[in-house]
């Protein structure tokens, strides 16, 4: 695949006009809306300029937070002359004046004078707008950069009121800029003269000034684009030969990940500026893309900080590269659309991806992400999903011969697309970088749509839906270890295994988190009669108080859905019921993408034609896990199914599968009746309430059939024999009869231990199944040696006899029931699956 991606330029020309020695003294600081938010954020913002002895200081500000969409709504409200911009015109102006007042004191006079003609202005515009009908492009750059004319007017007031002078710069008095195909370029000989001109004038070494407001080569007043003061304090960093640019905003820095998507997200303390650069382009709202610009061609280190914590450092982004991870950030861009051009008449042809760009570009479509095929028989492009129709026509016209000649199939769109890239300068050289990106997007479901990867190596960047996005986010951060690997889970049927479960679960997910990387979050609990769905998660030594409380009536629809969050990368149910009801919804929540584990054996020996759906549901590596369903916690299944992989054959599989079987035929030794032991058990707990689901040998049956599909046969319980150790007679009496009449059979029993004794053998019962697919369950005489004659208590056994084992079988062997152990073997299943998510476990 050969593939490339089109960003902004990163360096300009600075140093011819900005010739002087570094070490100026001079630093410059960018405060952000949310900084500036209201009179008290502003006042924290003049404690930390107060409180710092820079030589020199130069203070960029943005508007207030939300007063650029303001103006924005305010000129086309005025525009469609809705009668609502009056309205919102009162309150901006309010809101300026309020600051003002809460700021100023006795000095607000004068500025609330000032905010009143500017404001007076501003109608004056507007009614200009409504009148006119439409906002005209150049009123429109006006009135949007007003929001930094006032701040900046309001904070250097403030600051002034302390007796420190500080020297207010209106931007679109000295710096001048050139609209750009790529962005926004500074005139930087210019700028820099009518700074100096300015400096005369204004010999301050403290200095305000407005962000995002500039003037074009016309002198037309103009902005920087959206989010752009982050540009104009690197552009006034640079224009005034600062030594540091300071960024202050919300957050303690650059995240590895925007919190408000990956709340994981961690402080990365330095970048390069060449990740930021792309951490940027790709999206990372905390600075805006052409900050680097000025930075880079000056050496300027810039610190992004937060404004509340002003204690912190933040990030260092310089010209250092840090190669300490592969991967250092993650970030998306919504709202974009995929252009697909396709046609075996591209093949070999040169010049056709320029054409592509070419028409897009004269249509002032901007192509975020490019992606070609080796075979050069498409060509996608990324674009912004508001400018696709103007990108399908003006390629439509560029390539109408073509399509008209059939050289060219389609040019096609899909819209609801998002970019996401993965960051950083040690990917360089890192094999295996991309791979462990598609597997991980491929293991939480997301389609990947097309692939990007810069020449440089620094970013990987895939397009995918937008539905997907949050999830792919979070799974992708995970799989680079930049947070926990999250798996959303649900549990159903809280009885005594499940409440083992929750209960281990409890007990180890500090630990979890903390050495492997895995962040088991429980966030739904069901019972047959009701569940509980939390959105965070449920502390799973609370679950039972809340779902006490806080039940509603369960429905295993909703609550799969909900199990299946679309934010947390992986999903998986613990099916602890005994319930084929709930095996009925596997296949679909498989084919959904939820991860099962369960202990139910109702799947896996129920009807063959269920199982096989349910198999059949799993894609990208969706599991279906159920080791506790034979042998309880033992590594029964995992071992069988690793002799299979690894090439063995099966010769046979025998074994003692039912631990109140166990127990039952260790016990009986002649000395007490068979029916008097039984009833022991029961009272022990260590047989079903009703015995007879013991006795029968079903539960045998079944997993001797979950064995022999693991081998790939086609096997129902009906097609194992089974001698069911109830008297015809007492099948169909009631529990209590059953109980009393059992002494009838001790005779029967009696006997056939007799039997064997004399012979020198032992009575077990016992489950075999051979390759061909026989498969028996019931009561056999096995000699005093043994292997099956010398088991402890309720422990199962079972022997593997293979091709590799043939002489010598591999063993199995251990306690086989209980709720503490079966719940350990559905938390190792839950952990095998962990792990092949990126879990260190
Ligand atoms: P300001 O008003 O200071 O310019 P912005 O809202 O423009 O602040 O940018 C800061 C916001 O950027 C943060 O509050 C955060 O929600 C968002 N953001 C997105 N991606 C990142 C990231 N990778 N690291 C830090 N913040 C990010
Ligand atoms: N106030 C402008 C905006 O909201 C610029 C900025 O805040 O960076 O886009
Ligand atoms: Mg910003």
């Amino acid at each position: 695949m050969s593939v490339s991606v089109v960003k902004n330029p990163t360096s300009e020309s600075v140093d011819a006009a900005l010739n002087k020695p570094s070490g100026s003294g001079w630093i410059a600081h960018k405060f952000g809306g949310s900084s500036l938010a209201n009179a008290e954020r502003i006042r924290t913002v003049a404690d930390i300029m107060r409180g710092r002895n820079d030589a020199g200081q130069v203070i960029v500000v943005s508007a207030m937070q939300g007063v650029t969409d303001a103006l924005i709504e305010l000129a086309h409200a005025a525009a469609r002359n809705d009668g609502y911009w009056r309205h919102a015109w009162n309150a901006l102006k309010k809101r300026h004046e309020d600051a003002a007042r809460a700021l100023l004191g006795a000095q607000a006079r004068s500025e609330q004078d000032w905010l009143a003609e500017r404001f007076a202005e501003l109608a004056d515009l507007l009614h200009a707008l409504a009148l006119l009908g439409s906002p005209a492009a150049e009123a429109l750059e006006l009135i949007q950069g007003l929001g930094e004319i006032f701040s900046s007017r309001i904070v250097a007031a403030h600051l002034n009121a302390n007796g420190i002078e500080y020297a207010l710069l209106d931007a679109r008095d000295v710096l001048v800029v050139r609209h750009e195909d790529l962005g926004v370029a500074v005139d930087w000989d210019q700028s820099a003269t009518k700074l100096a001109e300015w400096r005369v004038r204004h010999p301050q070494m403290r200095v305000v000034v407005s962000g995002f407001v500039a003037r074009d080569v016309h002198n037309r007043i103009t902005t920087l684009g959206r989010n752009g003061s982050d540009y104009s304090g690197a552009i006034f960093g640079a224009l005034f030969h600062a030594d540091e640019i300071h960024i202050w905003t919300d957050v303690d820095g650059v995240l590895s990940a925007d919190p408000r998507l990956v709340p994981e997200a961690v402080l990365l303390p330095q970048l390069s500026y060449h990740e930021a650069c792309e951490l940027a382009y790709f999206g990372a709202k905390v600075i805006h893309p052409q900050t680097m610009a000025p930075a880079i061609a000056r050496n300027i280190p810039v610190y992004i900080r937060n404004t509340f914590r002003p204690e912190l450092t933040g990030t260092c982004i310089s010209s250092k590269a840090s190669i300490d991870s592969a991967v250092k950030g993650i970030s998306t861009i919504p709202g974009l659309a995929i252009v697909n051009i396709e046609g075996a008449g591209m093949i070999g042809v040169p010049g056709t991806a320029q054409r592509v760009f070419g028409a897009l570009r004269a249509a002032k479509v901007s192509v975020v992400m490019i992606s070609q095929g080796s075979s050069e028989h498409s060509i996608c492009c990324v674009v912004q999903e508001k400018q696709v129709d103007i990108a399908v026509h003006a390629l439509d016209e560029e390539f109408i011969h073509e399509l008209a000649r059939g050289q060219l199939q389609s040019i096609n769109a899909t819209p609801s697309i998002s970019v996401l890239a993965i960051v950083g300068d040690g990917m360089t050289g890192t094999p295996g970088v991309a791979a462990r990106l598609f597997g991980t997007l491929a293991r939480s479901g997301v389609n990947i749509r097309a692939i990007a990867q810069g020449a440089s190596e620094r970013n990987i960047s895939v397009a995918i839906e937008s539905g997907d996005a949050a999830r792919a986010l979070r799974a992708a951060h995970a799989g680079f270890y930049l947070s926990p690997q999250t798996i959303s889970i649900g549990v159903v049927g809280p009885g005594q295994v499940g409440r083992a479960f929750l209960a281990q679960l409890a007990q180890v997910r500090e630990h979890l988190l903390r050495t492997a990387n895995l962040d088991l979050r429980l966030r739904a609990v069901a019972s047959s009669a009701s569940m509980l769905l939390d959105d965070a998660s449920i502390l799973p030594q609370e679950w039972r108080e809340r779902l006490d409380a806080q039940g509603t009536p369960t429905d295993l629809t909703h609550f799969a859905d909900h199990v299946l969050a679309n934010h947390l990368p992986h999903a998986a149910i613990i099916d602890c019921s005994a319930s084929s009801d709930v095996a009925e919804h596997y296949a679909r929540w498989i084919g959904a993408g939820i991860h099962i584990v369960t202990p139910n054996k109702h799947a896996g020996s129920g009807p063959l034609a269920r199982y096989k759906a349910i198999r059949a549901a799993s894609s990208h590596g969706t599991r279906f896990r159920y080791e506790a369903t034979v042998g309880a916690g033992l590594p029964i299944v995992q071992t069988l199914r690793d002799l299979l992989d690894t090439g063995d054959e099966i010769i046979s599989i025998e074994g003692i599968f039912s631990g109140t079987l166990a127990y039952l035929f260790n016990r009986f030794d002649g000395s007490v009746p068979f029916s008097t032991l039984v009833q022991e058990a029961r009272a022990a707990g260590y047989t079903e309430p009703d015995p007879r689901d013991d006795l029968n040998g079903r539960d045998v049956a079944r997993k001797l059939v979950i064995l022999a599909r693991e081998m790939g046969l086609q096997m129902e319980v009906a097609d194992v024999d089974v001698e069911s150790l109830v008297p015809a007679e007492l099948r169909e009496v009631d529990g209590t009869e059953f109980l009393e009449r059992l002494v009838e059979a001790d005779e029967s029993f009696a006997t056939r231990f007799a039997t064997a004794q004399a012979a020198g053998k032992k009575l077990r019962y016992v489950a075999r199944l051979n390759a061909a697919g026989q498969a028996h369950v019931g009561l056999v005489e096995l000699p005093d040696d043994h292997a099956f004659a010398h088991l402890r208590l309720t422990d199962n056994i079972v022997q593997f006899t293979t091709r590799r084992y043939r002489d010598n079988p591999l063993v199995v062997q251990g306690p086989g029931a209980g709720p503490d152990v079966t719940a350990a073997g559905v938390f190792a299943d839950l952990l095998r699956i962990a792990a092949t998510l990126g879990a260190r476990v």
